[in-house]
């Protein structure tokens, strides 16, 4: 590369992405070590895009298998008290509704059954859950059609939106640099360079002794352009939802999920959720879309962004757009996705009392960014590190549910890869400063 008259800076951790994630690091980092950080960021503020654009739910992880989403279920267990601590102290939106996930059919109520032993064995307590039959879960929520259903009584509405700032804003104080407007746009990893182009096209560069990739939509670009990751393609999923406006009878007062079909691929089906403001939505559908960013017209003044349906590697997303059952539901979600009445008569599986004309206007939409590899998707998010650089990839939900504690899980690998100075931590002092718990203690339950 050459860096012949370019503004330099330098830094010990360069963070790329300023969403819930990059700010859950950036805010333990700036916390609890001398190590200086800098944030980079595209966007003109925090948490732009999926960490403000997603059903805002803090899972329980009754319905994460441990054995294939190790990681995502601890640090989501890990994280509810933090979040709850945060909300408390910060006065920020917790709505503790409880989600009832109801299982349509006989294979619903085996998955549910299923869901008992994974809540145990993800930590939750036996008091957090009640399996309900049809009877039980008619008298909870009449309006419900369904056998039976998993209630998790802890699941909370919240703004990950509001999180996401509010972190940065805390992360502030501890002298970190934030750089909005600014998007990294090649990496030398064996040196720590990013090199940075604001919106008016001038580009500057970034030394780091760490740089960690962050960056959501474009995780997987980043770290290709670093040589890694060369085996995994993206398919970016666009989730559309609808207000939910007066006329429902018996409107419910939880979350209604319906137990996945396929939970091998990122298509849920549309849930009821009640919203931190107590609000109702019904979505998200899962509609591929081309770039990491293409929202509906007119939903947000963001930047475009790459188009990567048409990238390399082809294989894995050929051997998908072969299968037949995958196609049919790609499909059935861009149905649902541009016709009000085919999201009514999908929700209408589970609240019969549905009607189009109840869905009023639409909601924000998001985009989650799943990898596949030849084998199909990829189950969890994984970690990939090159020279000096650090990647997270296939970040999905519950991905800003467990966001404090896989901070921690990151920053522990950082450590043991010696990419950060693990004797600059200081994970003993200032305890109390926001999540009220020791961070020493989350460390060593995040595995170190
Ligand atoms: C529809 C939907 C519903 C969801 N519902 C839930 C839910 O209910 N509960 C839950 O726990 N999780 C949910 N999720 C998942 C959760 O939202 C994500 O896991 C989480 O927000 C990911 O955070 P992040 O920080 O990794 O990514 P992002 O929030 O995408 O942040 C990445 C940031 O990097 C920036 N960036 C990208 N490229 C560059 C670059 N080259 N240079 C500089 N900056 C760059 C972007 O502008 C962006 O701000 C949902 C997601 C979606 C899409």
């Amino acid at each position: 590369m050459n860096f012949a008259g370019r503004a330099h800076r330098r830094t010990d951790v360069a963070i790329i992405g300023a969403g819930i994630l990059g700010a859950s690091v950036a805010y333990l980092i700036a916390s609890f070590s001398k190590l200086k950080v800098t944030l980079v960021e595209s966007e003109m503020h925090a948490g732009a895009h999926s960490s403000s654009r997603n059903t805002g739910v803090i899972h329980r992880p009754f319905y994460l298998n441990p054995s294939k989403k190790a990681v995502f279920s601890r640090a989501a267990n890990e994280s509810f008290p933090l979040w709850k601590e945060m909300s408390a102290v910060h006065g920020l939106p917790w709505n503790r509704v409880g989600t009832l996930e109801a299982a349509l059919d006989g294979e619903g109520l085996k998955s549910i059954e299923n869901y008992g032993r994974f809540a145990l064995a993800n930590g939750m307590d036996k008091n957090e859950f009640q399996i309900l039959d049809k009877s039980e879960m008619a008298a909870v929520e009449p309006s419900v059609a369904c056998e039976g259903a998993f209630f998790s009584m802890n699941d909370t509405c919240v703004s990950f939106g509001e999180y996401t700032r509010k972190l940065l804003d805390l992360s502030s104080r501890d002298s970190m640099d934030i750089m909005f407007g600014q998007t990294v746009i090649e990496i030398d990893p064996q040196d720590g360079i990013l090199i940075i182009r604001d919106h008016a096209g001038k580009t500057g560069l970034l030394e780091a002794r760490c740089v960690l990739n962050v960056s959501g939509g474009e995780a997987l670009r980043l770290a290709r352009i670093s040589g890694v990751a060369r085996e995994f393609s993206v398919l970016h999923f666009r989730g559309d939802y609808w207000k939910v406006g007066q006329g429902l009878s018996k409107p419910p007062s939880h979350n209604i999920y319906s137990v996945p079909k396929h939970s091998e691929y990122p298509f849920l089906d549309p849930h009821y959720v009640i919203r931190h403001d107590g609000s109702a939505e019904v979505g998200p559908t899962a509609s591929v879309v081309s770039g990491p960013y293409k929202y509906p017209m007119g939903d947000g003044d963001l930047r475009k962004g790459p188009v990567d349906l048409f990238s390399r590697p082809y294989m894995p997303k050929v051997r998908l757009f072969c299968n037949r059952e995958f196609l049919s539901l790609i499909r059935e979600e861009w149905r649902s996705s541009v016709s009000r009445s085919q999201m009514a008569r999908r929700v209408q599986k589970f609240l019969p009392g549905m009607d189009r004309r109840y869905l009023t206007t639409r909601g924000l939409s998001g985009i989650r960014h799943s990898l596949v590899d030849r084998s199909g998707f990829v189950p969890e998010a994984i970690t990939v590190t090159e020279g000096r650089s650090f990647h997270v990839l296939n970040y999905n939900s519950p991905g800003a549910t467990g966001a404090p504690a896989y901070a921690a899980y990151v920053i522990g690998k950082l450590g043991f890869s010696g990419l950060i100075d693990s004797k600059k931590m200081n994970l003993t002092g200032e305890k109390e400063k926001l999540w009220g718990r020791s961070v020493d203690n989350l460390f060593s339950v995040m595995g170190f």
